[in-house]
């Protein structure tokens, strides 16, 4: 293990206790009917697949869903036995391994259900899984008119079960006028499908479409399952239910601390100069952890409750903290760079026009996650 063999100061602090709120404030809004998928693809958004899958389904999230076959095996490989829908395509070679785990692949062609079907029959095995419908995300799944005949040939496999229909939403999470309409014809779109599904005689098992924004902002695509990922993460709409908390907190310690007279230059390429004599300290994290370097001049942390910006460019391991004249802060002080009380991931991402989810997924594996179930906040509070 080249990674994490001694705890660094710089971790991601993992509040599984905010998760498990966030998973109750959801199962307020939904009510008790609709089930809950949690996606826990590229390791749960960089929070840690298995820690937070266990504290989902112990909070009562009933499926489970990944984007590549290693992402469902390391949940099998953990005990985990809950249903593991497998949203992207693996290659037709992966199969024997979906079939193995019993993974739930989605499914939108002929050719990939007959592949599937074949790898699962070699298995020994009747595979679960979901027909994925393309209502208008251009990503996956048949089209809306062959549903029918697709949910048709699974449903008669002898190594297949159609245990679910699927469709995936492209705008739901945007309040625009156009954005909603552009939702409500994809969920018609997926309710005629259903209804071709069913009058062919055919069960179409769990129906779900919504994402994080439908779950926000579309009563009507909640059916018989949602799957929410970035709100039970902690990234709600500001303003809008359900209310939740950033599971995420990115936090070090100050490794150096001095004083810099007015003039002097802090960083690579001098961009910052001390307009003032102050005291900088230093923080072992930088874009080799994953904090975007595109941050630099245009990010505060926060020491005992106060923010301090960035002084000059963030580098691959280390970055620079203005901390002012008049500090009475020390070396080894804890610092909270987003999460917590300081800035949220969604708050970085806006200021680089991007979204939390690239933030929280960027922050790599030279990062120790610590998990905490305690409702302390982390050290910087
Ligand atoms: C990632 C993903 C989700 C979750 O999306 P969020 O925006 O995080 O809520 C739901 N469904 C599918 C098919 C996905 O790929």
């Amino acid at each position: 293990m080249p990674y994490n063999t001694f705890m660094r100061s710089t971790k991601a602090v993992i509040h599984l206790d905010r998760l498990s709120r966030n998973i109750a404030a959801i199962r307020a809004k939904i009510g008790p009917e609709p089930l809950i998928c949690m996606p826990v693809k590229a390791d749960a958004y960089g929070h840690g697949a298995v820690p937070v899958a266990l504290t989902a389904l112990e909070a009562g999230v009933r499926y489970l869903a990944v984007a590549t076959v290693d992402e469902g095996i390391e949940l099998r490989e953990a005990g985990i036995k809950a249903p593991v829908l497998l949203l992207s395509i693996p290659l037709p070679d992966e199969l024997p391994a979906v079939a193995a785990g019993d993974l739930s692949p989605l499914i939108g062609d002929r050719e990939y259900a007959e592949a599937a079907g074949r790898a699962a029959g070699q298995a020994g095995k009747r595979l679960s899984v979901h027909l994925k419908v393309d209502t208008g995300m251009g990503r996956v799944g048949c089209p809306p008119e062959a549903a029918a005949e697709l949910a048709a040939f699974i449903a008669a496999h002898p190594s297949l079960e159609l245990a679910g229909t699927a469709t995936h939403l492209a705008v739901a999470d945007s309040p625009a006028e156009a954005d909603l309409g552009y939702t409500g014809e994809q969920l018609a779109r997926f309710r005629a499908a259903v209804g071709g599904i069913r009058r062919a005689g055919i069960d179409p098992g769990l129906l779900h479409a919504a994402n994080s924004g439908a779950v926000i902002f579309h009563k009507e695509a909640r059916l018989d399952m949602v799957r929410p990922g970035i709100l039970l993460y902690g990234y709600g709409a500001p303003g809008k239910t359900p209310e939740v908390e950033p599971v995420m907190e990115l936090v070090t310690r100050i490794s150096f601390i001095k004083r810099v007279k007015a003039g002097e230059t802090v960083s690579y390429g001098r961009t910052w100069t001390a307009p003032r004599d102050t005291v900088i300290a230093t923080l072992p994290v930088g874009y080799g952890d994953g904090l975007p370097r595109r941050l630099s001049g245009n990010l505060s942390v926060r020491i005992r409750g106060g923010m301090y910006p960035l002084a000059g460019r963030i580098c691959m391991d280390q970055c620079m903290a203005d901390l002012g004249p008049d500090t009475d802060i020390q070396r080894w002080e804890p610092v909270t760079i987003f999460g917590g009380g300081a800035p949220s991931a969604a708050d970085l991402a806006a200021r680089l026009g991007t979204i939390s989810y690239e933030i929280t997924c960027g922050i790599n594996k030279r990062v120790p996650r610590e998990y905490r179930h305690d409702g302390n906040a982390g050290p910087a509070g």
